[in-house]
């Protein structure tokens, strides 16, 4: 078994902010040369997120104002009396820090409208780290 781990590196631009890293993604699955496993896509971060969504425009909009109002801002949540950012917490933690995929014949297996995002759930820009670690053989 051969496990190959890599990063992407990239800014956001603050809440809520969504950078489509599948191009990204499957470009490491090729480059692993591992032909049969799982690819794991990571954000260590308590306020980022990793979702499949559609791109397109208008089902993004969707999506933001989906978790706007799933989790409000400013509700007097506890957490806010600290840093303001609770609902940011919240929303990750319903989203996921993970996504994993199966690695079958050297590729990254999706549907044709199920994309890799990266939701940025922070109030300000931030640099993020994600980390992709592919496992197989
Ligand atoms: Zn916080």
């Amino acid at each position: 078994m051969e496990i190959v781990t890599r990063e992407l590196k990239f800014s956001t631009r603050g809440e809520i902010d969504l950078v489509d890293i599948t191009g990204d993604v499957e470009e490491i699955v090729r480059d692993s040369g591992i032909q049969n496993g799982q690819v794991l896509v990571f954000v260590p971060g308590a306020t980022g997120a990793i979702v499949t969504i559609e791109h397109e425009s208008g089902l993004l909009e969707d999506f933001k104002q989906a978790l706007r109002e799933l989790v409000p801002r400013g509700k007097g949540y506890l957490h806010g009396r600290i840093d303001d950012n609770a609902h940011s917490h919240l929303r990750a933690t319903l989203l996921g820090a993970s996504e994993c995929f199966p690695v079958i014949d050297g590729r990254l297996v999706r549907g044709t409208w199920q994309q890799i995002f990266f939701v940025e759930l922070d109030v300000r820009p931030r640099q993020r780290r994600v980390i992709v670690q592919v496992v197989g053989e």
